[in-house]
């Protein structure tokens, strides 16, 4: 989505050389004389060549070498769960071999269109036109590290950051409600895709725990005999290393997330939360995420408060605008 660049007049007649804290990536291509300023910003509403690249340039996410590494990982798990497990262990042609097949077909694709999810939605960016409320005394409790600060700026945006957002040096902007950058989806983690990545997670978990018990169902069958094949055990030991590694990573993860989405909190807020409650301990005081709402509240805000688009990586309908949250305080 575009965000509007027609700013107040204050903004497109600017000619100090300083760019005002609300002005677009848009608008930044545009100075010196005020009327030519004027006609481009119309004109940039139409043809904004950053925008006309926008659909292109979430596609060009999946150019880096981590996320193709993801893809021909999640393929080669695909292949030995399918075609090495369960054809040795069960045999394709039966009818328990096939539809373990299916089974574990199914979830990589549900795995494969999360992945797909994550990376080409947009975390969320601050809007143009993004002023904070400055009678909003809630603000400064919103911020855990800067108590009695009720404005936030970010240096390198130029602009005011909402409650949550933070600058990601990878994208080089500010992202809403942002988690962290992975590397693995070349892509934030922020507002509008966070749900999809702990789907992700949960999906590329139970694939993983999937794949380790068939291989070691196949392993384990009674009449196994790797006598005289040896470059065939070594496989086998090499891919059940693989398997329980990436089960034990996944697994830590998603365990992890679970814990923050519980509590409403962001990676980042976990560490600034460590800080802020030792500060707090210092002067006798104690210290509460300002978002923790309960915990069922808190799932719901991430996850959606209908039970049965909890796993669907795409139903985000429950989501508003990323810059303004409910806080504990709220509730009293
Ligand atoms: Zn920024
Ligand atoms: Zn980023």
């Amino acid at each position: 989505m575009c965000e509007p660049t027609h700013g107040s007049p204050s903004i497109t007649t600017n000619t100090q050389g300083s760019l005002p804290s609300t002005m677009s990536h848009h608008q930044k291509f545009f100075s010196g004389d005020e009327s030519l300023q004027i006609d481009f910003t119309i004109e940039v509403e139409t043809l904004c060549p950053s925008c006309f690249s926008k659909s292109s340039m979430k596609f060009k996410r999946f150019v880096s070498i981590p996320v193709i590494s993801v893809f021909v990982l999640m393929g080669f798990v695909f292949y030995i769960t399918v075609y090495v497990f369960t054809e040795d262990w069960l045999g394709l042609q039966s009818s328990a071999g096939s539809l373990n097949a299916l089974i574990f077909s199914f979830l990589a694709l549900l795995c494969l269109y999360s992945l797909f999810v994550c990376v080409v939605t947009d975390p969320g960016h601050v809007p143009s036109n993004y002023v904070p409320d400055f009678e909003d005394t809630d603000v400064s409790d919103q911020e855990p590290k800067k108590t009695g600060v009720h404005l936030r700026n970010c240096d390198k945006c130029h602009t005011y950051k909402p409650p949550r957002a933070h600058h990601c040096r990878v994208c080089r902007r500010c992202v809403l409600r942002m988690d962290h950058h992975c590397l693995w989806i070349n892509n934030c983690v922020g507002y509008w895709n966070y749900k999809s990545f702990v789907i992700l997670i949960l999906y590329a978990t139970i694939g993983s725990l999937y794949s380790t018990v068939m291989m070691l169902s196949c392993v384990l069958q009674k009449d196994r005999d790797f006598s005289g094949q040896v470059p065939l055990k070594i496989f086998y030991i090499i891919c059940g290393v693989m398997m329980v590694a990436l089960s034990l990573t996944l697994g830590t993860l998603l365990g992890w997330h679970i814990y923050l989405i519980t509590r409403n909190m962001t990676t980042i807020e976990y560490y600034e939360g460590i800080r802020a409650a030792w500060v707090a301990r210092k002067s006798g005081q104690s210290y509460r995420h300002p978002f923790n709402l309960g915990v069922y509240k808190n799932i719901t805000l991430i996850l959606g408060p209908d039970m049965m688009k909890w796993l669907c990586p795409t139903a985000v309908s429950h989501l508003k605008d990323g810059i303004s949250f409910a806080t504990s305080r709220d509730s009293l």
